[in-house]
């Protein structure tokens, strides 16, 4: 069947190679998904849901470190952690450090599968002042890094 195509050329053309735009519903060629006008729209909606989808996607990540640090379990051990090295900085970032130790810090992190599942695992974990432990993250600044333990709890 030949229709009259106005979109593609002006010219009679054997349509059955063509199909509608699904957001315009003009003509365009069969290999395509939209029109040349309707496809930067399409790309720009599908990036901007790649980014929702994203940052969904992080936010559960962040819940599921969140809740760990404040698991009771991570308390409990953390505390022991620093309790048994006596507040003592074990990093020796600078030589030897001797700074008081407040904070517990993942040898593995906790964001790779390994450091996940060695996470309560007693040889994963080093006690840190706060200085030897930014040392041990150059790469993000830490002022909102959860594993931070607030001294006030431990002496209750
Ligand atoms: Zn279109
Ligand atoms: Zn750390
Ligand atoms: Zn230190």
């Amino acid at each position: 069947m030949k229709i009259r195509c106005f979109c593609i050329s002006g010219k009679a053309v054997n349509c059955m190679i063509y199909k509608p735009c699904p957001k315009c519903k003009r003509l365009i060629a069969q290999g395509l998904t939209y029109c040349q006008d309707c496809q930067p729209i399409a790309d720009q909606q599908y990036a901007e849901y790649r980014k929702l989808k994203q940052k969904r996607y992080n936010q559960n990540r962040n819940k599921k470190y969140k809740s760990f640090y404040n698991s009771k379990s991570w308390k409990t051990l953390s505390r022991a952690k620093l309790i048994s090295v006596n507040y003592q900085c074990e990093a020796h970032v600078d030589n030897a450090c001797t700074g008081l130790a407040v904070e517990v810090h993942h040898v593995k992190p906790i964001q790779t599968l390994d450091g996940w599942n060695r996470r309560l695992d007693w040889d994963n974990l080093e006690a840190v002042c706060t200085h030897c432990h930014n040392m041990r993250h150059p790469e993000k600044s830490r002022k909102h890094d959860p594993d931070v333990i607030d001294l006030r709890t431990l002496k209750k």
